[in-house]
């Protein structure tokens, strides 16, 4: 998953990225990158670390210009190494273009050796690197040109942040809208961010999202929407339904709803379909908190602080390798035992992957002296991995994807278990409840674009 930031038209653009960045750094703690223009010409600076590692008062001022764009990154595709950290800067024909992605492309595989085929010579691994080829190719003499005669060939997910050194920004998303993309303004200029979040940090004012299947072109003139046309396949709107779940800031707006409220519902809606009895709910901070609340608030027992999380340590579920993710879990959360003491314990939290992160809590807090631990999951068991840029692991590693809600709940040892419905899950982001303009294939296994073929064999090498 990845963060992807653009302002044009502030004399302190690169320093205003730099924040932006900061404020969606929830979304890809693995590299961070920046690129501005000035005088024709585009400068970048990127590396291996977070925002604030990243950059410094020297490097940012090696940047100057009055637009710049920036690309935090989470690897999903391609490898987590320096030659795939983004934003990508290339030359083309005499000109210079830099391109920040959020999301993944499902035939960057097939593209990627067609256009091998035809001699291009990849620098990275990223599925980013495609349309940048297909971009460099394309006949069209104008940027927009070429941007949309790659975007007619690639399929998926993809919220992009494209900077030119003749000082355009461009903001494009797929028709489908997987991923979020948004416009604000700040005074005179204008800017695109990933979330909302960004925009109160800078104090922007948001304006709208940028559309499924439009691309924004913002120059010294003002800003001109462009839609792509699609086959029918591609036209239905499909907003990824775990950016509310778990991936989003609860201070966002995301899909046009306040993502707090979202998972606050999700909770009401969890407590109505599984109520338990017990003394305290407590969340598993940060992501379950909204949903604990909404479940306490429903079912009237205090919520209170049971976990603490340590804001010193990296999300568990980056760590690559199993030995740290284990020992990660104790590092990032520990538990209160004046909380959780003797009593029955209502654990909430916003998603179930491997289950080893809710086999850890339970044993915490029975140590810390719970008498009862009762789980509660704001989302639909996950069965299936996301080709469209949330990183979920392979099928094989997701525990519901082969075992039974009881046998799950034998897993992480707990009294009781349960995760709430897909109807409860559409009706707290969708007011009808149908599900209708989300994409929720993780928990059903609907893809809603058809896969590339390498997707199709990870799914088949574990029998689907
Ligand atoms: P697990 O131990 O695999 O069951 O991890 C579940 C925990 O990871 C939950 O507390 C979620 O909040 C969190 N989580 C779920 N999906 C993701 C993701 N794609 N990236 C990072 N963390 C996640």
């Amino acid at each position: 998953m990845c963060g992807v930031f653009g302002i044009h038209g502030h004399e302190e653009a690169a320093n205003i990225a730099y924040l932006g960045m900061h404020a969606l750094q929830h979304r890809g703690q693995e590299s961070a990158g920046l690129v501005a223009v000035e005088d024709g010409r585009l400068r970048r600076h990127v590396a291996m670390s977070l925002v604030s590692d990243a950059f410094d008062r020297d490097t940012l001022a090696k940047l100057p210009g009055r637009m710049a764009i920036g690309h935090v990154r989470y690897s999903t595709a391609g490898s987590s190494e320096l030659r795939n950290a983004q934003p990508f800067l290339f030359e083309y024909a005499g000109g210079q273009v830099s391109i920040a992605h959020n999301g993944n492309l499902v035939n960057a595989t097939e593209l990627r050796a067609e256009l091998e085929a035809l001699g291009s010579i990849f620098q990275t691994s990223s599925d980013t690197e495609v349309i940048v080829h297909l971009m460099a190719r394309a006949k069209e003499a104008d940027v927009l040109g070429k941007l949309v005669a790659a975007l007619k060939r690639v399929r998926g997910a993809y919220s992009l942040v494209i900077l030119t050194n003749d000082g355009r920004m461009i903001g494009a998303r797929d028709p489908n809208g997987f991923r979020p993309l948004v416009i604000g303004r700040l005074r005179d200029a204008f800017v695109l961010s990933s979330e909302t979040c960004a925009f109160d940090l800078i104090e922007a004012e948001y304006i709208r999202e940028v559309e499924p299947g439009e691309i924004v072109l913002i120059e010294k003139g003002g800003m001109t929407s462009h839609k792509l046309t699609f086959s029918a396949e591609h036209v239905k709107p499909t907003f990824c339904v775990f950016e509310h779940v778990y991936f989003a800031r609860p201070d966002s707006l995301v899909n046009g709803k306040s993502v707090y409220r979202a998972r606050e519902k999700m909770g009401q809606r969890l407590a109505q379909e599984a109520p338990a009895g017990g003394d305290v709910v407590i969340p598993v901070p940060d992501s379950g908190v909204p949903s604990a609340i909404g479940y306490a608030k429903e079912i009237g027992i205090p919520f209170e602080m049971g976990l603490i999380r340590s804001h010193y340590v990296g999300r568990t579920f980056i760590e690559p390798q199993d030995s740290i993710r284990h020992f990660g879990v104790r590092l990032k959360l520990s538990p209160v035992r004046s909380v959780v003491d003797g009593k029955s314990v209502i654990v909430v939290d916003d998603s179930l992957v491997r289950g080893t992160t809710s086999r850890k809590i339970v044993k915490m807090l029975r140590g810390a002296g719970a008498r009862e631990v009762h789980l509660r999951i704001s989302a639909p068991p996950t069965t299936h991995p996301c080709f469209y840029g949330i990183d979920t692991p392979n099928r094989s590693e997701l525990v519901a994807a082969s075992h039974t809600i009881e046998e799950i709940g034998r897993y992480v040892t707990c009294d009781s278990i349960a995760y709430l419905s897909h109807e409860g899950m559409m009706a707290a982001v969708n007011t009808d409840g149908t599900g209708v303009g989300y994409c929720s294939a993780c928990f059903t296994g609907h893809y809603p674009v058809a896969l590339g073929t390498s997707d199709l064999v990870q799914l088949r090498r574990v029998g689907v």
